[in-house]
């Protein structure tokens, strides 16, 4: 779902031939940012594949970026998955997103990178935090046991971050995204998210004449959602900010270098699972499973910060899910 990029900052800070490295770009985020960034017109972009490069060699990154350069940075390599994934295998979480953010921040910064963005997740956030969840309530609880491990890697990144950007005045920024879906998602029912998740169990309920379809926890949870589209439309016109405006997203003193990047779509879990059976076309009911966990009630982010910049994001829910369920019908046709 192509679209133009909104109130892209002008003229941008990328030059069109920066070396842009973008990294986790086979990934739904990565290869959302790489479609953006060639449609803007970018031309020298650089992926390497994880056969080709394991980020989470120390050696083999600093090799990398010795031999290549790159002047801007998206980094959007990570270990993700939904709440079973995140709970079930904490090792794989903690320890793959440790080592890739560590050793690809540490290497920008070694090769005096112009800018860095780190992606995240609003699941960083304290599982209490006051709703919408501005940026400067970070640690100020205690996490959400479901994916506390992802969480604390990641609020690493944004401490390495910081810490590098104080002691040795780098300039990378911490973008924390809510829930994402789009191309390329992952629609393993053990290890996707709830949208994609639910794409497959309707569409493969219909296609069987199945009478039911089972969703996890209460149906209670609120989640918000956004098209990976937007988010990299949003990377985009974070890297591009004038250096006035990025500079003063570094230094805000109640929370620096960290931003929201939200559509303030939110529903709960019981009616996205309406909004998807509607869209499939599936006639039967749908079936709560209680045994299953909810994670946390609410995560609404505030990105009034991103919004005073000038950046919205343009993909509605509704129209959104529709695009990604013929997105899992062109492309997923093995697992269905
Ligand atoms: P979270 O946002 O980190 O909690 O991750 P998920 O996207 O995996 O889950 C969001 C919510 O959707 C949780 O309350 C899940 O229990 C609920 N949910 C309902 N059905 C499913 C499903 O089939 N898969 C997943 N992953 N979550 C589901």
């Amino acid at each position: 779902m192509s679209h133009k990029l909104p109130l892209q900052p002008n003229p941008p800070v990328m030059p069109s031939d920066a070396s842009i490295y973008v990294a986790g770009h086979r990934g739904m985020v990565g290869s959302a940012i790489v479609r953006t960034l060639r449609d803007e017109g970018y031309t020298n972009l650089l992926t390497c594949s994880s056969a080709e490069l394991d980020l989470r060699n120390q050696a083999a990154v600093l090799r990398f970026f010795a031999d290549n350069r790159p002047e801007y940075i998206f980094l959007a390599a990570a270990r993700v998955g939904g709440i079973i994934a995140n709970s079930t295998r904490k090792g794989e979480f903690i320890y793959d997103n440790l080592m890739i953010q560590t050793n690809i921040i540490h290497s920008a910064c070694t090769h005096c990178a112009s800018r860095l963005l780190f992606l995240g997740s609003t699941c960083i956030y304290p599982k209490n935090a006051p709703q919408p969840i501005r940026e400067e309530y970070l640690l100020t609880g205690s996490l959400e046991p479901t994916n506390d491990a992802y969480a604390i890697a990641k609020i690493a990144g944004i401490a390495q971050c910081r810490s590098y950007n104080e002691q040795y005045g780098t300039r990378f920024l911490s973008a924390m995204p809510n829930n994402l879906y789009g191309p390329h998602d992952n629609f393993d029912l053990t290890s996707s998210h709830v949208l994609p998740a639910l794409i497959r169990k309707f569409h493969e309920a219909k296609e069987a004449g199945a009478d039911t379809v089972t969703v996890w926890g209460s149906g209670t949870p609120l989640r918000e959602f956004m098209h990976v589209d937007d988010l990299a439309a949003a990377s985009l016109f974070l890297m591009n900010l004038p250096d006035d405006s990025y500079s003063s997203l570094l230094a805000y003193a109640p929370a620096p270098a960290l931003i929201n990047v939200g559509s303030g779509q939110e529903i709960s879990i019981f009616d996205l699972a309406g909004l998807i059976k509607d869209i499939v076309g599936f006639d039967g009911d749908i079936v709560f499973d209680a045994s299953k966990p909810d994670g946390t009630p609410r995560k609404l982010a505030d990105s009034s910060r991103l919004h005073s910049l000038g950046w919205r994001h343009l993909v509605d829910l509704e129209e959104g899910v529709r695009n990604a369920y013929i997105w899992f019908k062109e492309n997923c046709r093995g697992i269905h």
